[in-house]
């Protein structure tokens, strides 16, 4: 087993999964596992409670004020056996997920200086390597020099239908075609976007997950891991 740890980039389209392999692969290597999108929910949250999106529309520069006024950290919970998100000492790792935030949470994603404070506290975050990051430009613009870039795809439908079971597992009444709907339009907003469009980066490998299981993926990921700790063995000096 090797001492040197590396950064592990998980980017691609919405509720692929992505979230689920980094968690199973960071626990695997005893890498922390940052969830980047629950950032930018909690972002959107918060512009929520303070009526600052309204039918879609977001006050971009009421918004950009208040942002040395939101801070996003994650705690663990040993319940849980994970992090949980909090905004301003606030855990708010439930409603982030719910769908008021997922409707939202692209046109927050779309504002520039939100990306900016967002990259900062990522890069703080992964200073150290030893971490295993997901969301939309974790390879292009947080980690362009990760050693390992991975870049997540499934049919639209085959994530919807994920979503939807998630949901409904956690007794949330959410309708199959409103959710299609919302994956669609933020796969649309995340890829059309000027800030950091959601792309693959070149030197990322591409993971499509529709007739996978969890089991291979993670088998598939974790080799890609031990690969990537073999080619990138640091100078002996
Ligand atoms: O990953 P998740 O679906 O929870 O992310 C929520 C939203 O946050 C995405 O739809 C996307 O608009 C935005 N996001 C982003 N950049 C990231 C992670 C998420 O723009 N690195």
């Amino acid at each position: 087993m090797t001492n040197h740890k590396i950064i592990v980039a998980i980017d691609g389209h919405s509720s692929c999964g992505k979230s689920t392999i980094a968690k199973a692969v960071a626990a695997r290597f005893g890498y922390a596992f940052i969830d980047s999108g629950a950032m930018y929910r909690a972002v959107t949250l918060f512009a929520l409670r303070h009526q600052l999106i309204s039918e879609g529309t977001v006050n971009e520069q009421m918004l950009i004020g208040f942002l040395p006024e939101i801070q996003i950290e994650f705690r663990y919970n040993p319940e849980k056996q994970k992090s949980d998100t909090y905004l301003n000492g606030e855990n708010v790792e439930d409603e982030i997920r719910q769908l008021p935030v997922s409707q939202n949470v692209s046109p927050v994603a779309t504002i520039a200086e939100v990306r900016a404070a967002m990259v900062r506290l990522q890069q703080e975050m992964g200073k150290n390597k030893g971490i295993v990051m997901d969301g939309r430009d974790i390879g292009t613009v947080v980690f362009p020099k990760a050693e390992l870039k991975l870049f997540v795809t499934a049919s639209a439908e085959i994530r919807a239908q994920r979503r939807f079971d998630e949901l409904t597992a956690k007794g949330e009444p959410v309708s199959y075609a409103e959710i299609l709907q919302n994956v669609q339009e933020r796969d649309r907003i995340d890829s059309t976007r000027e800030a950091s469009p959601l792309r693959k980066a070149d030197d990322a490998l591409i993971l499509d997950n529709s007739n996978m299981t969890r089991e291979e993926q993670l088998v598939w990921v974790i080799g890609k891991v031990e690969e990537s700790l073999k080619f990138h063995v640091p100078d002996s000096k």
